[in-house]
């Protein structure tokens, strides 16, 4: 049998939905439809052999619920005022992630909520005079706002040092402090989440082919035609779906452009890998319950922000500090050298030249973080932990985010977007999420904007369920009080915040 005659053999299967990658992303949509349309039929390819292997294993990320509790990148300061709509945005989706979450409880798809989230205090940390002043001018606005009641301020040292011992040891009195706090904040095991997703979809009939590599994307017709090759055997497979979700993380660009999809073009992705150091102490760990971020350096991107962050990981508590960012060209950590220069095309090109050219603080920050070794690490850790030793520390490799850089007509030709994108082709059958920010945090607020693009003409017929599913979608919770609280009742005892 010739090899094209085996390949013609094997356009056999075909499915409603296709989702690619076996990620946070993925899983949130397939649970999604699944509830909307029970009866469409699910197939997840993944090339790695597990699930959540990527980005959304919980040591590649921080596993902050983002909502914009601590994050200072969110509430920048212009004229002398403290902009929170940003924050108000990223915290009304936050809200949406909360309800679908707890739904999902309350149906059974996933079991054990306080195996993937849990309460740890979210504050923002400020060292020196103007920082100080911004933090409390910050407080002053979120503090008036009903989505972010509770929050505390203090520049109190002798506050400081109780709430955050191993920050205030050692510290010297010369330098003023203040922090924010708020018990509201969460951390979350977004692979376990994922894990619990996925399980369900799997009892409910979805094929997860594991070790199953997209490598080819056509629309055929009505349809897109997808071939996947199984990386241990090196067969080739062929299916045919109806609806296609990009889901591959850092590699969805990759995938988008192979797709030949127009609304594609133009697009670039920029790699920037990250490091963190994490404790091996356990007396250390034990000391410290919060997830601490400060201000990021001058060029640096916002989601490089330094963070001291307590982990809740397969019930065991742990401590991250970073990032510290890197550079390979890389788009997955699995994945392979020439994933940066395979994505450039000439329609994609003068957007990468601009951005190279606009963005000398991100060139000249990247650099200065490369060039940083285990001790002017240790030295960035010690601004947080001023008696951190070298030996409690070991060095990891976070996950690989790909940066979007988006095309924009106007004098700065292209931009570097630190946020996520979503692209889908203009007659909804495929549909892919570009970008890393605010990330696994807003995948339930991302994959309802999926629905929406991609699922017009349906939406009129599934509004109940999602309402069902997100009491406050289509509702702006800060500008409705009693919901908001009767919605943050709900998801605190439904997901276990409380016990
Ligand atoms: C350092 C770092 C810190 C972060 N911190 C936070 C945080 O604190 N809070 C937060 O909310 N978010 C955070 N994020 C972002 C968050 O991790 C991601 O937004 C999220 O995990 C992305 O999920 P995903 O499903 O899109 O991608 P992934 O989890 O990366 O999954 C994509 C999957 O697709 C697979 N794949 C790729 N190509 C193919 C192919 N051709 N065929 C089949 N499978 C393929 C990959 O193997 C992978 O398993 C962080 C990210 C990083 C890197």
């Amino acid at each position: 049998m010739s090899d094209s005659t085996k390949k013609a053999q094997l356009v056999t299967d075909e499915v409603d939905v296709a989702l690619i990658g076996a990620g946070i992303m993925s899983a949130t949509l397939g649970a999604m439809l699944r509830t909307l349309e029970p009866e469409w039929s699910q197939v997840v390819f993944e090339r790695l052999d597990a699930p959540a292997e990527e980005s959304s294993s919980p040591w590649n990320n921080a596993g902050t619920g983002h909502s914009a509790l601590c994050e200072l990148n969110y509430t920048p300061e212009r004229n002398g005022k403290i902009d929170i709509s940003k924050a108000i945005g990223v915290n009304e989706k936050f809200q949406l992630s909360r309800q679908f979450w707890a739904y999902q409880v309350g149906k059974g798809v996933l079991p054990t909520p306080r195996d993937f989230i849990n309460p740890v205090p979210h504050v923002s940390f400020g060292h020196g005079d103007d920082q100080v002043e911004y933090l409390r001018k910050r407080y002053e606005v979120l503090a008036a706002h009903p989505l972010f009641v509770g929050m505390e301020y203090t520049d109190d040292r002798k506050v400081f040092d109780e709430k955050l011992p191993l920050m205030g040891e050692g510290r010297s009195h010369a330098t003023k402090v203040a922090i924010s706090w708020t018990d509201a904040g969460t951390d979350i095991n977004y692979g376990e989440l994922t894990k619990q997703f996925l399980a369900d979809a799997s009892a409910q009939g979805t094929e997860i082919r594991y070790g199953h590599e997209v490598v080819g994307l056509r629309q055929d017709g009505k349809k897109w035609k997808i071939t996947v090759k199984n990386r241990h055997t090196g067969d080739l497979s062929v299916f045919r779906a109806n609806f296609v979700f990009v889901g591959a993380g850092g590699m969805a660009i990759r995938l988008l452009q192979m797709s030949g999809i127009p609304e594609i073009r133009g697009f670039g992705g920029f790699p920037v890998s990250g490091q963190w150091l994490r404790c091996t102490n356990p007396e250390i760990i034990e000391q410290h319950r919060a997830k601490v971020y400060g201000k990021a350096s001058v060029g640096a991107p916002p989601m490089s922000v330094p963070h001291l962050d307590t982990r809740v990981i397969d019930g065991e508590k742990g401590l991250l500090f970073g990032p510290y960012a890197g550079w390979t060209p890389k788009f997955l950590k699995e994945g392979s050298w020439f994933d940066l220069p395979r994505s450039l095309k000439l329609t994609n090109l003068p957007a990468m030249v601009a951005v190279g050219l606009q963005e000398m603080g991100l060139t000249k920050y990247l650099i200065t973080e490369l060039l940083k070794d285990q001790k002017a690490k240790m030295a960035s850790l010690r601004e947080y932990m001023p008696t951190a030793k070298d030996e409690d520390w070991e060095l990891v490799t976070a996950g690989q985010r790909v940066q979007v850089i988006k095309p924009i007509v106007g004098p700065r030709f292209a931009s570097l977007e630190f946020g996520t994108t979503l692209v889908n082709h203009f007659d909804g059958s495929l549909a892919g999420l570009l970008g890393a920010s605010p990330g696994a945090s807003i995948a339930p607020a991302a994959m309802v904007e999926v629905l929406e693009r991609c699922f017009g003409e349906y939406m009129v017929k599934w509004a109940p369920m999602i309402k069902e599913m997100m009491p406050s979608y289509g509702v702006k919770l800060s500008t409705d009080e009693a919901l908001f609280k009767k919605m943050w009742e709900y998801t605190q005892t439904t997901l276990r915040l409380e016990d």
